[in-house]
């Protein structure tokens, strides 16, 4: 399908529902996300897409039932550098391929003019290089070349492979969202980017600034930024910041509440530092689906002109939101 039409849509203000979690809500469904996950996820749930790929293309199409116009492909973490830690790093195009045909396949069967973003997160969970250090970006675990190698090469993949977007996410340091943006737009397709984990204050995961973000940007092939995987109250207050620092478009979608190793919770190691309490996956009852159609609104005031849902939001909360995103 012609999809470089989205930017053009975009530029004439129009606004477009996103979809829901895609990892969480195939936790919640029963398919198995964490593959030789012990304190940490590994691989998350890229070794679903093989697994369970009826449950995952089935997600993508209850997204799709509720009026989603964009599906993010869930090769959030069939990455080489996740993959090698559950021992299939060289496998990882198998995974990824998987992934991004679920998408594609759900998006032609259930609504063929909505968009498949090709979802690529940020490779590292940005620890210290060693134990007790300062948090590292991704460039710095990495090295600048290999960290722009696995983006790019997993951009390439998506488009070969039939996605009308590239979604740059989970992205925490601003020196990572550079070579992620330039990285992922060799591909050819336009360049979304999700900032991950937004504070309390509106800055970034480990405190550098929205403003700092949009400067860095300035000459990058992006096309939009949105945050994610933070609270609702978080975009609230980073939103406003990004709009007005950013030319392009903004958005947002929302972690409503996640606890992907919550099963996990009595067979911990004892290094565990945080020990999980609760076999609850979804934490929070917060943000029930009216609640985040409020939340969407406000959003949509900010300037926001694609809303959805991150980790621990499903089909009956885009359902909700869809009325108030695609409303006049
Ligand atoms: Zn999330």
């Amino acid at each position: 399908m012609t999809t470089h039409s989205i930017v053009d849509r975009l530029h004439s203000g129009e606004m477009l529902l996103l979809d829901g979690g895609t990892g969480s809500e195939l936790q919640r469904r029963g398919a198995d996300v964490l593959k030789d996950a012990d304190d940490q996820v590994m691989a998350w749930s890229a070794t679903a897409n093989i697994e369970y790929a009826d449950v995952v293309r089935q997600v993508h199409s209850d997204y799709l039932r509720v009026g989603a116009d964009i599906i993010i492909s869930n090769n959030f973490w069939t990455t080489p550098t996740r993959l090698e830690r559950i021992g299939e790093r060289d496998n990882w195009r198998k995974y990824a391929t998987a992934a991004i045909g679920n998408a594609v396949q759900a998006r032609d069967a259930m609504r063929p003019d909505a968009y498949v973003a090709g979802g690529i997160a940020a490779p590292t969970l940005q620890e210290g290089l060693t134990p007790g250090q300062q948090p590292a970006s991704d460039t710095q675990h990495l090295g600048v070349e290999a960290h722009r190698k696995e983006w790019a090469d997993h951009a390439k993949l998506l488009a070969d492979e039939g996605a009308d977007v590239i979604l740059a996410e989970f992205i925490a340091f601003i020196e990572d969202a550079v070579v992620a943006v330039d990285a992922c737009a060799e591909a050819g397709l336009p360049v979304l980017l999700g900032v991950r984990e937004i504070r309390r204050d509106g800055t970034m995961r480990f405190g550098e600034s929205l403003a700092d973000l949009a400067r860095a940007l300035e000459g990058y092939p992006v096309d939009v930024v949105m945050l994610m995987c933070s609270n609702p109250e978080s975009i609230s207050v980073g939103l406003p910041i990004l709009r007005e620092a950013f030319d392009g478009t903004v958005g947002a979608y929302a972690n409503l509440g996640y606890n992907p190793t919550a099963p996990l919770a009595n067979k911990r190691s004892s290094k565990s530092k945080e020990p999980g309490e609760s076999a609850d996956i979804i934490r929070n009852t917060e943000y029930y689906p009216s609640r985040m159609a409020e939340f969407a609104g406000v959003w949509k005031d900010m300037g926001a002109q694609i809303i959805g849902g991150c980790c621990a939001s499903g089909p009956e909360h885009i359902a909700a939101m869809q009325p108030v995103v695609k409303g006049g």
